[in-house]
């Protein structure tokens, strides 16, 4: 028989991703991606970071609170396959588990403390905004670097598509870029290249569609082989 464990949350992600939808099937795709791992109460200490600093990238387990409650599925369709056909879900990496467990390993840009707050600087991340954290590791090169590996029916990354902008929406996002500091147009075309729709609306063109980053609605459409932003509205 199986037994149950229960785990501590150890930090929350504050991420750039505030839905579901856009966010990259894994990590290291979206480059442009930001995220705070901020440690919480008694995990808050700067010596259980100790040594931290020294790695360029790190394991995050977290877990898939937005779809815990939808249970899980025995087998998948993996949007890879065009959803056309099951695989095991053990041979998939996705959100309906028998354990809500994810696991991303994620670029670590800095480490900062002050006012009672341990904070994590990451990029490349696939986690939505508010996703609850029970562990972190360093990555390890000479361990988990396995170019030999093979990658099942996901051998390589998807191809990414070109994402134009109109004159209206780019201005928006110039002006949001220079208000915030942030890399809003890289990440848009990070995030909409490597098509976010799921497999059944992969065929359709001119669908109006809404992606939230940071406090931003992009609204964008397919346009055949590429896809056009042509707003930008606030996300609240
Ligand atoms: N790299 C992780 C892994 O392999 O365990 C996650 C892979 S999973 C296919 C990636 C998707 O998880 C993202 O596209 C996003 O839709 C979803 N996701 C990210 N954070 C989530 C959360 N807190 N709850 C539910 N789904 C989440």
């Amino acid at each position: 028989m199986s037994r149950s464990f229960q785990f501590d949350q150890i930090g929350v992600i504050h991420s750039c991703y505030r839905q579901k939808f856009g966010i990259p099937r894994q990590p290291g795709i979206v480059t442009a991606a930001e995220a705070e791992l901020e440690l919480l109460p008694p995990y808050n200490q700067e010596n259980l970071v100790r040594g931290l600093e020294g790695f360029s990238h790190l394991w995050v387990h977290f877990i898939f609170h937005e779809t815990m409650d939808e249970g899980w599925r025995p087998t998948i369709r993996p949007p890879r396959l065009g959803g056309k056909q099951r695989m095991g879900v053990f041979a998939t990496r996705s959100t309906h588990r028998p354990n809500p467990a994810g696991l991303s390993v994620v670029r670590l840009k800095g480490i900062q403390s002050g006012n009672g707050k341990l904070i994590l600087k990451l990029a490349e991340a696939d986690l939505l905004d508010g996703t609850p954290v029970i562990d972190i590791k360093p990555y390890l090169p000479y361990a988990d670097a396995l170019p030999e590996a093979r990658g099942g029916f996901a051998p390589l990354p998807a191809v990414m598509a070109e994402v134009e902008f109109t004159e209206k929406a780019m201005t928006k996002c110039l002006n949001y870029e220079q208000k915030t500091g942030r890399q809003l147009v890289l990440l848009i075309q990070q995030v909409l290249g490597q098509d976010p729709r799921p497999a059944y609306l992969r065929e359709t063109t001119g669908r109006r569609h809404g992606s939230a980053l940071w406090d931003v609605n992009v609204v964008w459409e397919s346009r055949g082989d590429h896809f056009l932003v042509t707003d930008l509205e606030a996300y609240t």
